[in-house]
């Protein structure tokens, strides 16, 4: 396996703020929260660099990527005012960490267009 340091906390090898996991995913908070709920969904079982390295057969794993932000979204109580959900794909658009990842924000008004 490919390693990254988000393959490191699925492998709880490194601490993090662990809300929930699985069998596919883990999702832990973020380190540099950018909203009062900041929450990284990450799959656990492969290393996928970017959104450009998803194969059709991850088409379940993402949607259950974006089933279990809907449910942490509802737990954390950010559901009904609003949240996002960001995936950022390679540095021009801000990806630092090399596994695939989606943000969850929320819990403050969010701008648009983003930055
Ligand atoms: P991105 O810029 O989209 O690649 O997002 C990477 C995110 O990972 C950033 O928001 C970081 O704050 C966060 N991050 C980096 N290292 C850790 C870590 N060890 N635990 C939790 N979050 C992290």
């Amino acid at each position: 396996m490919t390693d990254n340091i988000f393959l490191k906390i699925a492998r709880h090898e490194i601490p993090a703020n662990i809300v929930f996991e699985d069998d596919r995913v883990v999702a832990f908070k973020d380190i540099n929260p950018q909203a009062p709920v900041h929450i990284l969904i990450i799959p656990r079982t492969e290393a996928i660099p970017t959104l450009n390295d998803l194969k059709p057969e991850n088409k379940d794993l993402v949607g259950h990527m974006f089933l279990v932000a809907k449910k942490l979204a509802a737990e954390f109580g950010i559901a009904e005012d609003g949240y996002r959900c960001v995936i950022n794909c390679n540095e021009g658009a801000g990806q630092s960490v090399f596994q695939l990842h989606m943000h969850v924000l929320g819990g403050r008004p969010m701008g648009w267009p983003p930055g």
